[in-house]
């Protein structure tokens, strides 16, 4: 991963001299030269984010098989807002409509995300908790040990997962 530009410049919104902007360059086996810019303004809130890269606009099914608690903490998940993530063997699914922000995270903090949405869950149906609690603490243990499949699917090909060692992952194209 390499950082192209990161600094703080005029917000294309407002106008404001606050707008955080990062680009990041990914160098990837599957999917060329991925493009990664993000930027967040401290005065009007305005967010960018976007991702861009040769593969796009293909329906695409990325398969991501962690060995391992390194693969999880250093591998990294791309989710466009067309993007669904989820897990067979986990039992959750993360829809495009629901938290349909894009974001780019480790696989570790997107996990931790999940643990996030079961608590509240917790909360909302407490006759539930039981359940979720086992549901908690699978993903935990997954978290420290790997051996799980995490699939993202994307109409336009957008959300990628950037392995941390590039056997864990397999690339499917749907059209
Ligand atoms: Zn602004």
């Amino acid at each position: 991963m390499s950082v192209i530009y990161s600094g703080e410049v005029r917000c294309p919104v407002c106008g404001a001299p606050t707008f955080r902007y990062v680009q990041l360059l990914y160098e990837t086996p599957y999917f060329g030269n991925v493009l990664i810019e993000s930027g967040y303004c401290s005065t009007c809130g305005y967010r960018l984010f976007d991702v861009d890269y040769a593969e796009t606009g293909r329906p695409t099914r990325v398969l991501f098989k962690p060995r391992d608690g390194l693969d999880v903490a250093k591998s990294f998940i791309v989710r466009s807002k067309t993007g669904t993530i989820y897990s067979p063997d986990l039992g959750f699914t993360l829809e495009p409509g629901s938290h349909g922000e894009p974001f780019i995270t480790t696989v570790e903090g997107f996990l931790y995300k999940v643990i996030d949405y079961a608590e509240r869950l917790k909360v909302l149906e407490p006759e539930s908790a039981g359940q979720v609690d086992k549901f908690i603490q699978t993903v935990q243990r997954k978290i420290d040990e790997g051996g799980f499949t995490l699939v993202v699917e994307d109409p336009l090909g957008k959300s990628v997962i950037i392995p941390y060692r590039e056997d864990t992952v397999t690339v499917e194209h749907l059209d």
